[in-house]
């Protein structure tokens, strides 16, 4: 599973950041999912490798414009990529009560069908590789987080077992990975009995605006990401509370207190400045953050890419394809030059 940030500023875009878009990418073929769609995000997409056409579904968190004014012109240009293949939206209602006004009023038709659920009435949906679930959070409207798991777990066959038994690797071993009992020089084997204990589902939370990240607590305890807001550093707390926001030490506390493996914080305000000498850094929040979390700890900036390995291990991704390096240009540094 891979996280793609395409936007990771609150309320309006800098220079070095869009406002609110989240890749999430299967660990298998091309598919992947969008998390919010603010302006621009269309955009910030085509300098990642991701493709409409192989956009599943979009996940929209809460109706304020950083999360999704870039819906129309999105859903407008894979119409003119002749999309064809259906597409979810799963968002607030009143989200899809303006997408709709909006392609009636600019007379946008689009070639695909739109499969649209709403939020409000989502309490668990299987698409792709993912079942997803939500989580009603806290903020001046209502706003969600949406925690993906995986379906599916490989099996992995206990290969010493079925060494010893002398059973030769080849179809006998296929049919026991598929769960298929066989007999051996007159012997029946118990599939089951070869196969080792799966590996837990990776799962990863990722969370809409929010000031409350208590709220999270029992759907957080096998999560292996969280991706939270931290819209402010602690000087500003009260702020935070009264806007809906989190800040630093706030989500810090939370994510130390359920031992949760990997934070991400995104969603900065355009307050806080790359350079960590400005009197005003994005690296008071990480020093804050990091004084109390000691887990992973990730600040997101626009086109950071990191994969989620089977073993619960977040990594960044280095980027080294053309279309990684014209990503620089816009404010994202490999961190191998
Ligand atoms: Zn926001
Ligand atoms: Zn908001």
């Amino acid at each position: 599973m891979e996280i793609l940030f395409l936007g990771t500023s609150s309320g309006t875009p800098t220079k070095q950041r869009n406002v609110s878009g989240i890749g999430l990418i299967e660990s298998l073929g091309k598919n992947w999912y969008l998390i919010d769609c603010g302006e621009g995000t269309q955009q910030q997409i085509l300098h990642t490798n991701l493709s409409l056409n192989r956009l599943s579904a979009i996940f929209i968190t809460h109706k304020h414009g950083d999360h999704c004014y870039g819906l129309p012109g999105l859903l407008g240009s894979s119409g003119m990529q002749r999309r064809t293949r259906p597409l979810t939206l799963v968002a607030p209602g009143a989200v899809y009560d303006w997408l709709l006004s909006t392609q009636t009023i600019t007379e946008l038709y689009l070639p695909f069908e739109l499969n649209f659920i709403p939020v409000e009435n989502l309490p668990q949906i299987e698409i792709g590789q993912f079942t997803t679930t939500t989580i009603q959070l806290s903020h001046r409207v209502p706003s969600y987080a949406y925690s993906f798991t995986e379906r599916y777990v490989e099996v992995t066959l206990d290969t010493q077992s079925l060494l010893a038994t002398g059973i030769p690797k080849g179809p006998q071993w296929g049919k026991i990975k598929n769960g298929i009992d066989v007999v051996h020089h007159g012997k029946i084997y118990t599939a089951t009995d070869f196969i080792l204990k799966p590996r837990p589902p990776r799962n990863i939370i990722i969370c809409g605006d929010n000031n409350n990240p208590e709220l999270l607590k029992d759907t957080c305890a096998n999560c292996n990401v969280l991706v939270h807001e931290s819209t402010y550093a602690k000087d500003l707390a009260q702020k935070a509370g009264h806007v809906g926001h989190s800040y630093s030490t706030q989500i810090a506390s939370f994510a130390e207190g359920l031992s949760i493996p990997n934070l991400v914080l995104t969603h900065f305000s355009t307050r806080y400045q790359k350079d960590s000498k400005a009197s005003c850094s994005i690296d008071t929040i990480r020093k804050e953050a990091q004084l109390i979390y000691k887990g992973q700890l990730y600040l997101a900036e626009d086109f950071m890419h990191l994969l989620l390995k089977k073993s619960g291990k977040l990594l960044h991704i280095q980027k080294t394809s053309a279309k990684g390096y014209a990503a620089t240009t816009r404010g994202y540094l490999p961190s191998n030059l």
